[in-house]
């Protein structure tokens, strides 16, 4: 007899655990204690040219590819030859340049580290242009904008000439010099071999704030419009990789921001400083749709780059490279 009823109780253990994580979580998120991704990161089914290394100790991960999604791309695209005149939607098929993405992709290697135990905090903190996360496929996660001013969205942005897109099928496309390719929507590409009908989305990446990143599936499969969600594009609830609730931001479709325009965890603010001493280039980089080494290279080195030449060489006015710039250190 005791036999027997094994079996039904551990059905019950399993059904009520099910249940536990639909039902019962907590009602705000900063009361949900702090769960380690270490196990869904290690396990996520990463692409080929991802190499990921749990630290267990320093409560890390470290995520390195080449920056090309192994999910391919597409033939030609759409470059802006002044990616800083935006919106790009009303411009003629003469203001872009077509290119081969088989000639003009360049590999944009990753190496960065995000925390294993991220940290839900009241106060959100601005997602800034340039990588935000980080994708199964090997890409990069950026947010919605194209512009500092956080008006032109890329998805409303897209311009399609002679059946060339500015941003592909999988809502991803490069910098204007074939760096850093990176989503500003949903990565379909990436996530139709993910996600089952019917069930909520699987982890499709990892923000830097240590926070996984879902596509628009909620626990019964039905689509997460972003109203059903916090500022951040967030919410606290079950998922495949954590049945017991996890803070966890939905990337959308319905409206803009269809990505992430805040972060919930905790993030070290981006420092006007580097490593190197110089100031972060990366935004301005992003704004002017380089990489950051091509702006670096035309400011040139030591402390007092010649903006003149610099914007010469990138082909802008001055007065562009100027609006990008960040404010020299204090
Ligand atoms: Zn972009
Ligand atoms: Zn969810």
């Amino acid at each position: 007899m005791k036999t027997k009823t094994t079996a039904n109780s551990l059905s019950v253990i399993t059904l009520s655990a099910t249940l536990g994580a639909a039902f019962l979580l907590p009602a705000n998120a900063q009361d949900t204690p702090r769960i380690d991704t270490s196990a869904a990161v290690a396990s996520a089914d990463w692409a080929d040219n991802v190499s990921i290394t749990v630290d267990d100790a320093a409560d890390t991960f470290t995520f390195q590819s080449d920056g090309i999604p192994d999910h391919g791309f597409a033939d030609k695209y759409l470059i802006p030859s002044d990616p800083t005149d935006q919106p790009f939607a009303d411009k003629p098929a003469e203001f872009f340049d077509m290119v081969n993405s088989a000639d003009y992709f360049v590999e944009s290697p990753i190496d960065t580290t995000i925390t294993t135990l991220p940290t839900y905090s009241e106060e959100v903190t601005d997602t800034s242009l340039g990588r935000i996360g980080v994708a199964l496929s090997g890409a990069q996660i950026f947010n919605d904008y194209e512009d500092f001013e956080r008006t032109v969205t890329a998805q409303d942005d897209q311009v399609i000439h002679d059946h060339v897109a500015f941003l592909d099928e999988c809502n991803g496309h490069t910098l204007v010099d074939g760096s850093d390719y990176h989503y500003h929507g949903i990565p379909v590409c990436l996530t139709v071999r993910l996600d089952i009908e019917g069930e909520h989305s699987y982890m499709l990446g990892v923000l830097e704030d240590g926070f996984p990143v879902y596509a628009n599936q909620d626990l019964n499969g039905a689509e997460i419009g972003s109203d059903e969600l916090d500022e951040c594009s967030g919410h606290v609830g079950a998922t495949p990789e954590f049945p017991d609730g996890i803070y966890h931001y939905h990337l959308t479709a319905d409206e803009a921001p269809y990505m992430i325009d805040c972060y919930h965890g905790e993030i070290e603010q981006a420092s006007m400083t580097m490593g190197g001493g110089g100031p972060d280039l990366t935004g301005a980089a992003t704004a002017l749709g380089i990489s950051t080494d091509t702006l670096r290279n035309a400011l040139g080195a030591g402390g007092s780059p010649d903006f003149d030449a610099a914007a010469e060489a990138l082909g802008i006015s001055v007065d562009a490279l100027m609006a990008v710039m960040p404010a020299p250190p204090q």
